[in-house]
């Protein structure tokens, strides 16, 4: 699953490219964040994401989170 280069979260992404429907000033401002444990997706809490792109983002999810949420890094490497 997706590693953090910079602080080493492996588990809360965010995907960078759906922004949020309402503005929200107490974390991301992402529309689709992931909880990820050693082995596969668990989670996702969606801000605004189309229900296509929920579709997706399950099945793919390296192709939509980019983002630490811890550190707000784009530098994650999936295995
Ligand atoms: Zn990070």
């Amino acid at each position: 699953m997706p590693t953090c280069i910079k602080c080493g979260n492996s588990t809360h992404f965010s995907c960078g490219h759906i922004t949020r429907s309402l503005p929200w000033n107490n974390g991301t401002d992402s529309g689709l964040v992931a909880l990820f444990n050693e082995s596969s997706l668990v989670n996702m809490e969606n801000h605004g994401a189309s229900y296509e792109d929920l579709n997706n983002a399950w099945s793919n999810p390296h192709l939509y989170f980019n983002l630490c949420s811890i550190c707000k890094s784009d530098m994650i490497t999936w295995p």
